[in-house]
């Protein structure tokens, strides 16, 4: 991790792959699925904050998108941010703000442009949401994966996303949008990330899968074992070396 004024270089020389963060002063609200990817960039964010001593300049409020099929998962959420606020006790960090959802990923991308407008609304200071979002594996390493259920649609889900993008007040900010799953990793050894938050974190998705498509809606299945078929889980296995 480099530092240049308020620019954080990661660079990751094994997979060639450079990641840069800069955030202004003010309110930063930080979308945190308590995913790999959203816990590698929010402490990635506050080491930042640490490292250019910005603790009375930037507050971070954590965003979670809390789906009904992964009941579990706002726990994981406020577990994460403990571990996080005894480790960096200097950063103010906001009561998380959390949106339920029961659509069944119907209308998912509906319901977050709805809350996300009324989230810039209620805090108008926002600087920008930051989101883990990042680009997908090289296609090769995609086509060398078994088909699963995640195939129709992986063109959509590893889409790189912009830098930044803007939706009326709503201001997005992708920092890790250029470099793949492998910074993560490299992340969470750099930073030296807890194996208690390592190991509360679920990559497997496979309840996603099951109901987007109407053949698997009915399909029982366990959250306690990755299914190693599911799109996160061979991403996890690419980046972390195990499902
Ligand atoms: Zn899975």
């Amino acid at each position: 991790m480099i530092y240049n004024d308020r620019t954080l270089t990661i660079i990751d020389y094994e997979s060639e792959q450079i990641a840069n963060l800069t955030l202004p002063d003010g309110l930063v609200a930080i979308a945190f699925s308590a995913g790999y990817d959203s816990t590698a960039l929010f402490y990635t964010i506050c080491q930042y904050i640490t490292d250019l001593n910005l603790e009375s300049r930037i507050t971070i409020l954590p965003v979670h998108h809390w789906y009904s099929s992964q009941i579990d998962m706002f726990d994981k959420c406020e577990f994460i941010i403990e571990q996080i606020k005894k480790r960096y006790p200097n950063i103010t960090i906001e009561e998380t703000e959390v949106y339920f959802d029961n659509t069944l990923y119907a209308n998912q991308r509906n319901l977050h442009k709805v809350y996300w407008k009324d989230l810039f609304q209620r805090y108008p200071d926002i600087q920008y949401l930051v989101k883990g979002k990042m680009s997908g594996p090289p296609k090769e390493v995609i086509d060398s994966w078994p088909d699963g259920w995640w195939h129709f649609d992986w063109q959509n889900v590893l889409k790189s996303p912009p830098e930044y993008e803007y939706d009326g007040n709503v201001k997005h900010y992708h920092p890790f949008f250029n470099i793949d799953k492998r910074i993560t990793k490299r992340i969470f050894d750099y930073l030296d990330i807890p194996k208690v938050v390592y190991n509360t974190i679920r990559a497997c998705e496979v309840d996603y899968g099951f109901m987007r498509r109407e053949e698997y809606r009915h399909t029982p299945y366990f959250l306690e074992k990755p299914c190693e078929g599911c799109l996160p889980c061979l991403q996890k296995k690419w980046a972390f070396g195990e499902f």
